[in-house]
């Protein structure tokens, strides 16, 4: 089959991405074409992307640093700000050593080249991250999935590759569902077993936790998790990523990691930004209680519109609220229909979920308000029963 009828049958399945062009700084609301929309389909958890005080602070350190690091960080590019950030990271997540890394997905491609050889079994959660299963897809060991958050699976599977290197990997709040891992039991786990868990936790890092630090803070569980890795790309409001955990694992990255060797190293300005933003985030516990009672706005406004069936379960209270449809070609349609009301809410579709779980991916953030939650829900609502 050539490229153009590979193209024609995603068209046919629903399954075609276009690109929107957007006019504006991210944020709660922003322009297409002349027209203003709101927003509930961006990563900016804290809405700092288009923050007063954090462009201040990155055109300082533009001024001082100048627009590129230009060298590899192992080569010229690793610059005053990158060490200062990677020590201040060490300290927030209370590790012991920090790499940063160009993005999430050179992180944990990164994985691959520094932590796995051929005699590594890799167990991952059928929902984790596409970046996550590609490092193993990539590297030279085996990949074995489990079903999702399915501890009885993984310990069988456990039991029968015991003996082995074995490294579990899992999201810490799902990217696409928004529910926790099972961290608690996931760490016995892997110390019966002798197993490294990693733990991808880009959305829970900034909107989980007494100060911002995620999923691990939450059920503390620090020291517990051998290596977390975190995204600048969600609640930074920017781009790029890290990955804190101990000394020797962090120089296997620094030695092995090829997609840390091999590119430019971040954006110098950035890691100085960054740096302070994750002050900020310490500081957000007003941004955070904020989000969680949009949420509960949200799941009771869903359930007294007949649309949701629970209104409250502890397990799917994160700022990450999928209205799972099925169908990619009716998910399609309501998020058109919204587009229409003025609302950005792009379809889910396969690869990036299951099959048949194509889904609104609702991100609730601390720019939304009340009154945006009420006008999603009744919006939703109205589309639904045909009132349009
Ligand atoms: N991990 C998770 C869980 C993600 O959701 C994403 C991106 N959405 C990444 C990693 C990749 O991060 P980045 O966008 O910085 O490449």
């Amino acid at each position: 089959m050539g490229i153009n009828d590979d193209l024609e049958n995603l068209k046919k399945n629903g399954l075609f991405r276009e690109r929107r062009v957007i006019h504006s700084a991210q944020g709660a609301m922003i322009s297409i074409g002349g027209k203003k929309f709101l927003n509930f389909s961006s990563n900016d958890y804290l809405g700092f992307a288009n923050n007063e005080e954090l462009k201040q602070y990155m055109v300082e350190a533009i001024n001082e640093y100048g627009i590129g690091a230009a060298s590899s960080q192992l080569i010229a590019g690793h610059i005053e700000p990158h060490e200062r950030l990677e020590k201040k990271l060490a300290s927030f997540f209370n590790k012991k050593a920090a790499l940063v890394f160009s993005s999430g997905y050179h992180a944990n491609l990164a994985i691959a080249s520094a932590l796995i050889n051929k005699n590594t079994i890799i167990f991952q959660d059928k929902l984790n991250h596409a970046s996550l299963v590609d490092a193993a897809l990539l590297s030279k060991g085996k990949l074995v999935r489990y079903r999702h958050n399915d501890l009885m699976r993984l310990h069988s599977l456990l039991e029968k590759y015991k003996g082995n290197e074995l490294i579990v990997m899992t999201d810490g709040v799902f990217s696409m569902d928004g529910d926790r891992a099972p961290l608690k039991h996931l760490t016995k786990l892997c110390r019966a077993y002798n197993a490294l868990l990693i733990v991808d936790d880009a959305h829970g890092i900034g909107v989980l936790g007494e100060n911002g630090a995620g999923l691990v803070e939450e059920t503390g569980l620090e020291k517990k998790v051998d290596l977390l890795i975190g995204t600048f790309g969600k609640s930074f409001g920017a781009a790029g990523a890290f990955i804190v955990g101990s000394e020797t694992i962090i120089e296997a990255f620094i030695q092995k990691a090829r997609t840390y060797i091999y590119t430019t190293a971040l954006l110098p300005s950035l890691a100085a930004t960054i740096t302070h933003t994750l002050n900020m985030i310490k500081e957000s516990n007003n941004l955070r209680l904020h989000i969680k009672e949009l949420v509960v706005d949200y799941r009771m406004l869903m359930k007294k519109a007949g649309i949701l069936a629970r209104e409250f379960d502890n397990e799917f209270d994160s700022h990450i609220q999928p209205l799972i449809v099925g169908d990619a070609n009716d998910t399609i349609l309501l998020s058109d229909e919204l587009y229409k009301k003025n609302i950005l809410v792009p379809a889910i579709r396969p690869p990036t979920v299951p099959k048949d779980t194509s889904r609104l991916r609702i991100s609730i953030t601390a720019a939304h308000t009340k009154k945006d939650i009420s006008l999603l829900v009744k919006t939703i609502s109205n589309i639904l029963r045909g009132h349009v």
